[in-house]
């Protein structure tokens, strides 16, 4: 177990402050992701570039800090939380933090704790997820092509990911595969992705790329619009409208033949920020309000200079009082700049 210091005093909060986190658009905070590491054991050309530096591991807040942390949201309303990355499975004692966190399960404070894999590690840890009460995960996969998968992941093996994912399955944790769709590599594909995935019962959701970070190639030569892949599909498959929701971006319908959800996340095309109840945070404690902008709030510093959670409750109010109300992502054409500097390891998918 990570040891807390410091926990958060439920009453005191209880006695001074509204309990939920409400931005000033009144939508409710109730979903907090968490990047447990910027580190990775793949390089997905469209997240990294290949010589990626990393943040010291000094920066880094500890396991107690992020579980204090995450406790301190989870005190404030937030029932949903998904650990990240980089690649969380990578973070050097991950399961201590899995394990002290699940006591907000077993409380019932919150009511769903799960996180986003590449699936490389998978195979090592499944049973240890399950067995800490993870029910569902997400793991990314753009290809079933193992070449392919390692031309797109630079470092991955396919066959890894596949093994992590049977590991997944055969302890009874739901998988959702997320595919982001390549412009020219994987567009062709998505129609047997999703017959893969929906053959072995897992979901599928497509996302298009955003230009997060500097890569070593052009935005504009992986983006592809997912009405175009939609398009695609149709020609296949017989997509339904259904109302089926996870809290987060995508929006899902069912394939008649397969009876699987296939979910699209458009951030570039449709913007989905009316119904935002999300904020991330790194792993070195910078707050996020919104994946697609910059303005952001340090926690660690209030965290760090107080053993109660007084200062770092004030920096989570004064943070969601600035919620902005959504995004714009553009590629810029001129210049071939990403929109945001920070890629999304730093952030957390
Ligand atoms: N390593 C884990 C994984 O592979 O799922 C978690 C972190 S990764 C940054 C989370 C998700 O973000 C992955 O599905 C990845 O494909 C996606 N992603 C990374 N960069 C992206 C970008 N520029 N646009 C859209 N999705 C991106």
């Amino acid at each position: 177990m990570v040891a807390t210091t410091g926990t958060v005093a439920p009453d005191l909060d209880r006695t001074t402050r509204p309990r939920a986190l409400i931005d000033p658009f009144q939508r409710a905070i109730t979903y907090l992701r968490v990047s447990v590491t910027d580190r990775c054991d793949f390089r997905c050309v469209y997240c990294m570039s290949e010589h990626m530096s990393f943040l010291p591991k000094a920066d880094l807040l500890s396991l107690e800090e992020l579980d204090r942390l995450c406790s301190a949201f989870i005190s404030r309303g937030v029932r949903k939380l998904r650990l990240t990355g980089g690649e969380p499975l990578v973070r050097r004692g991950i399961m201590a933090l899995v394990a002290s966190l699940s006591r907000h399960l077993e409380s019932g404070a919150l009511s769903e704790l799960t996180l986003t894999t590449n699936g490389s590690q998978l195979q090592k840890y499944a049973d240890e997820l399950k067995a800490y009460g993870v029910e569902r995960i997400n793991v990314s996969l753009d290809t079933l092509d193992p070449d392919k998968f390692r031309s797109i992941t630079r470092w991955g093996e396919l066959g890894n990911v596949l093994t992590g994912i049977d590991a997944a399955q055969a302890v009874g944790l739901q998988v959702k595969i997320n595919a982001v769709a390549l412009k020219g590599v994987n567009e062709d594909e998505i129609g047997d992705l999703l017959a893969w995935a929906h053959g072995r019962g897992m979901d599928l959701t497509v996302i298009e790329v955003m230009p997060l970070g500097d890569i070593d190639q052009s935005r504009l030569d992986q983006y592809i619009p997912l009405s175009l892949v939609r398009a695609r599909l149709v020609r296949r498959y017989t997509l339904e409208e259904i109302d089926y929701r996870t809290g987060g971006p995508a929006r899902y319908v069912r394939v008649k033949e397969t009876g699987g959800r296939l979910g699209f996340i458009t951030p570039m095309t449709h913007n989905f920020c009316e119904s935002c109840n999300r904020v991330r945070v790194t792993c070195t404690g910078t707050l996020y309000m919104c994946l697609g902008q910059n303005d952001a709030a340090d926690l660690r510093a209030p965290l760090r200079a107080s053993a109660r959670d007084d200062l770092l409750q004030g920096a989570i109010d004064e943070a969601i009082s600035r919620k902005p109300k959504g995004h714009d992502f553009l590629i810029d054409r001129r210049h071939n700049r990403p929109a945001l500097a920070r890629h999304m390891s730093m952030t957390g998918g």
